[in-house]
């Protein structure tokens, strides 16, 4: 279902695709959706049963491994052409990727190849050195001193290090999209806004549709993501209402991205940065809802009923929370402090 809706009802084709599928399946930090591909997942678990070879020494798999298709060999060196089923062959392909997540701590080397094992953060010592490293330093014995246990495996350290994502790209607003506590369908919206994949009219247009290109909140000006929620007199209405009503005097943003990022910093409060962040996202809901109840059902409500709205949709939603462990963090109750900071006039 997610899928026909990211991909217009038909999965076969990228025609019209309103998130490409790689988008999708890019983890939440670093801009995109945050689901797992079945074949990097597989992957990843296969890497896991690497790791569970060297550490787990009381399963009976590992056992049987060890017996049967170990024997005195190492793992690392054993050919993909020895014995054992499709599944082991699969793993015994997979070594080259489970290099880059093994990490050796040395001990009394029944396990570990002081060469070939990565005990160094900069990986195996043979890598460093070259062929003639153990000849030229004449270490080769030293590595039956030592022993290796692998450090504990991380799932979501394997999938950014096979989608080889780098801090440098990490999406700076994906805290104020994707929050413990956010309504689901207003991030989704707000993520969808942010990555300008929103059907806009722009859009449309370039996808060949006939449509006129007129905003439909405000009818003067092309229908953009960025013109929607910041060139809108309609919309700069319902902003200009929420600076007076809210501390959000501060916020000197000029587009989604700017905006949703300042969201993540503009308190030192969690409490009053939770609320700032709820209250965005419904704007930006709430903002899509009327534009698209205004293409459909033809019925339109003023900005000050939207901004109504807004105020009321957070509020019901910090209602919500009573009573869990999201309210029970400050002196006075989310509601409370609400009524202090935010609906205060
Ligand atoms: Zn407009």
């Amino acid at each position: 279902m997610c899928s026909a809706f990211l991909w217009t009802g038909a999965p076969e084709t990228a025609k019209d695709a309103k998130v490409s599928w790689a988008s999708v399946c890019t983890p939440k930090k670093y801009g995109g959706l945050g689901l797992r591909r079945v074949e990097v997942w597989n992957r990843i678990l296969c890497l896991r049963l690497i790791w569970l070879l060297f550490t787990k020494g009381g399963s009976l798999w590992v056992a049987w491994v060890k017996s049967n298709l170990l024997a005195d060999k190492s793992f690392w060196d054993l050919k993909t052409t020895s014995k054992g089923s499709w599944s082991w062959k699969k793993l015994l392909k997979l070594r080259s990727e489970a290099r880059t997540f093994s990490r050796c701590r040395l001990g009394n080397g029944s396990s570990c190849n002081f060469w070939l094992d990565s005990w160094l953060p900069q990986g195996p010592l043979i890598a460093e050195l070259g062929e003639s490293g153990p000849r030229q330093y004449l270490l080769l014995i030293i590595h039956l001193l030592y022993d290796s246990s692998l450090l504990p495996f991380s799932t979501s350290r394997a999938w950014d290090l096979l989608h080889c994502f780098s801090s440098t790209d990490i999406a700076p607003w994906h805290k104020s999209v994707w929050f413990t506590g956010s309504v689901p369908k207003h991030a989704f919206i707000s993520w969808l806004a942010v990555k300008k994949r929103l059907p806009t009219r722009d859009r449309l247009l370039s996808w060949g549709l006939n449509t006129p290109p007129d905003c439909l909140l405000c009818g003067s000006e092309i229908e953009t993501t960025h013109h929607i929620f910041f060139g809108c007199d309609f919309s700069n209405e319902i902003w200009t209402s929420l600076l007076v009503s809210c501390p959000l005097s501060d916020c000197l943003a000029s587009s989604l991205q700017e905006v949703l990022i300042w969201a993540n910093r503009c308190s030192n409060d969690p409490t009053i940065r939770l609320m700032v962040k709820l209250l965005l996202q419904a704007a930006i809901y709430l903002i899509w809802r009327e534009r698209n109840t205004r293409l459909h059902d033809t019925q339109s409500k003023p900005a000050d009923i939207i901004l109504k709205d807004i105020l009321t949709t957070t509020r019901m939603r910090l209602s919500s929370f009573r009573g869990s462990n999201m309210d029970m963090n400050a002196h006075d109750s989310l509601l409370t402090i609400w009524f202090r900071h935010f609906e205060c006039s």
